[in-house]
């Protein structure tokens, strides 16, 4: 349907596609290209869409080892998001200095033992729902938007799926309120920054015979309408 565009409305086209030109967007609003990876727990915020940036610390604020070898990163966004439980015992130190601890204690188990060159999954969630940064170049590629790095979390799933792993192991029981809170948040600002629907929110049974991640895989419906409702 075509309507009379009037002097007025002219006008204002060219000056949003003045502000426009002097803006010089980015592909899919992401940072500028060459900017630098953050290097602070405390990560610049972007701005991509209604979620904002939850903290998440990098892997030099906990403390992590380098890799044993280079990372690879995948040149496509992820389609979904893989939800864990790490099956550790259920701390009842909610700290943030525990959560460093834990990152710590993963990537070690993930080299050391599995003999993986980092830890495998792309993130790392805990009780007292501080998150943290697990594979390294992950936080980077999140708050771009448009890459991942391979993870080792979930076979058939590592180049297309983030995987979360939720400290505790919650086959008999509920995890803390803050842990599910910061779950919700998380796969929020995930979805938004990779245009992820919440739809696509999974957990690790739904691809391996496991009973990771527990409890938690029950309450997807939930985790995802949370989720929708975030995004908006
Ligand atoms: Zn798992």
């Amino acid at each position: 349907m075509s309507v009379p565009v009037s002097r007025r409305s002219v006008l204002r086209g060219a000056v949003l596609l003045g502000t426009a030109g002097a803006l010089a967007p980015t592909p899919f609003g992401g940072p500028a290209a060459g900017a630098a990876p953050p290097t602070t727990g405390s990560t610049p915020t972007t701005a991509l869409g209604r979620v904002d940036q939850p903290v998440i610390a990098n892997c030099a604020t906990w403390g992590a080892r380098p890799p044993s070898s280079p990372v690879s990163v995948v040149e496509n966004r992820p389609n979904k998001i893989i939800v864990h439980h790490t099956a550790f015992p259920n701390s009842t130190d909610y700290s943030l200095a525990h959560a460093y601890a834990n990152s710590r204690e993963i990537q070690n188990l993930h080299m050391d033992g599995n003999g993986w060159l980092d830890s495998g999954q792309h993130f790392t969630n805990s009780r007292g729902g501080q998150l943290t940064e697990g594979r390294h170049g992950s936080l980077y590629a999140l708050l771009h938007g448009q890459t991942m790095v391979q993870g080792a979390h979930c076979v058939g799933q590592n180049s297309q799926a983030i995987g979360i792993e939720n400290d505790g192991i919650y086959v008999d029981v509920q995890p803390p309120q803050a842990l599910w809170d910061s779950l919700v948040v998380f796969c929020a600002f995930t979805c938004q920054q990779y245009g992820i629907p919440a739809s696509q929110i999974y957990g690790h049974k739904d691809f391996a015979s496991t009973q990771c991640p527990g409890l938690l895989h029950d309450r997807l419906p939930e985790l995802r309408s949370a989720v929708a409702a975030r995004l908006g």
